[in-house]
């Protein structure tokens, strides 16, 4: 099929680069790029303030407003929430608006509201799902896009689209990275290393116990949401253990991760993806994970990481050697032609040709 023009729009989280998207803002950067490069045009709808992602854009919409909050951090039974002068309400309109332009329009928000309107579009209206199951309206809106339009939805892994209830088989897109921002790293050091938004549901308490028994620093890079529950991980294991490395760019943030001997990954959720595993990999770092989520998913056992029963860090501990032990050139590599641009733009193109085709 010829090039096709794309809407993208983006989450409404907040300004990207700030990390309050989580994995989703570099989901975007992936989705454009791949996309772009096999030839789409595409146009973007994003909160104003955002640092615009380095792929050449036909139209970029910067919408101001105030961020949504996240699902994550809500009761599963609260309602759908929207705050006054509110970012989603402000995109939708905006691709409502523009959507007679374009071939298809692709959400990557995890909102209610673009889920319901997907019957109110006359331009097909994709939808990548960044999320499991976090709470009933969403639980519902997606059954109900599923059944209705069920190749306009795609998931990241099979564990995530698990937790819904689809009539049809879901299409699994995983994720994408740009290779060529990651630097392989041969010389690691006595380090582990831990990256995540710190909050409750990524399981730090874990890998800092972890750390602990081995005796080794653990570096934690990501955005701290939760300022009381990192103080708590902290004081849970003795002074020192921790290093906090703040939230940095990907380029300094792939540099300081490469020295990591071990990423930890512990998710006390079913992670959709975990893009910070494939992070990892493309720096040349084995992962070990809880068997939970995505994570297990994207680690091949004993070819780039270690998988251990949930919630038992010994269990992690246990598989640290052997993860020592794994030739890091191949984990890029496997990572590389796993979830390269190429790979990605592949999987993501033949899902939006077959959901032009069939609405
Ligand atoms: N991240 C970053 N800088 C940091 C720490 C994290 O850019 O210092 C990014 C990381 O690249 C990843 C995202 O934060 O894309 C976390 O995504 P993940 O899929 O692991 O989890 P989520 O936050 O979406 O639950």
């Amino acid at each position: 099929m010829a090039g096709l023009k794309l809407l993208v729009v983006s989450t409404p989280m907040g300004p990207l680069g700030q990390g309050l998207g989580g994995g989703v803002e570099l989901t975007l950067e992936a989705v454009l790029e791949s996309l772009h490069r096999r030839g789409h045009a595409l146009s973007l709808v994003v909160a104003s303030g955002s640092q615009l992602p380095g792929t050449p854009l036909q139209q970029s919409w910067l919408e101001p407003g105030v961020p949504q909050p996240s699902w994550q951090h809500q009761p599963r039974q609260a309602p759908i929430e929207i705050p006054a002068d509110g970012l989603l309400p402000r995109f939708w309109q905006r691709a409502l608006a523009e959507q007679q332009q374009f071939d298809a329009v692709l959400n990557l928000g995890y909102d209610w509201l673009p889920l319901w309107l997907t019957p109110q579009f006359q331009t097909p209206l994709c939808h990548l799902v960044s999320m499991g199951s976090v709470g009933e309206a969403m639980d519902q809106v997606i059954a109900a896009t599923a059944q209705q339009f069920p190749a306009q939805l795609a998931f990241h892994t099979a564990s995530q689209a698990a937790d819904f209830h689809l009539s049809a088989s879901p299409t699994l897109l995983a994720n994408g990275f740009d290779f060529s921002r990651y630097s392989f790293n041969p010389d690691p050091q006595p380090c582990l290393g831990w990256v995540g938004r710190i909050a409750p549901e990524k399981g730090l308490e874990d890998a800092a116990q972890v750390a602990a028994a081995k005796q080794w620093p653990l570096r934690v890079w990501g955005l701290k949401e939760n300022a009381a529950y990192a103080a708590a991980v902290e004081a849970s294991v003795p002074a020192g253990t921790i290093e906090w490395r703040g939230f940095l760019p990907t380029e300094q943030l792939q540099r300081e991760l490469g020295q990591c001997a071990v990423m930890l990954n512990t998710p006390k959720w079913n992670e959709a993806f975990g893009n910070v595993v494939v992070e990892a990999m493309a720096c040349g770092v084995p992962v070990v994970a809880y068997r939970r989520g995505g994570p297990a998913e994207l680690i091949e056992d004993g070819l780039t990481g270690f998988v251990a029963p949930p919630d038992q860090p010994e269990a992690l501990l246990q598989q640290l050697p052997a993860a020592l032990a794994l030739d890091r050139l191949a984990i890029r590599r496997q990572a590389e032609r796993r979830f390269g641009l190429e790979a990605f733009g592949a999987r993501l193109e033949a899902w939006i040709n077959q959901a032009v085709a069939t609405a």
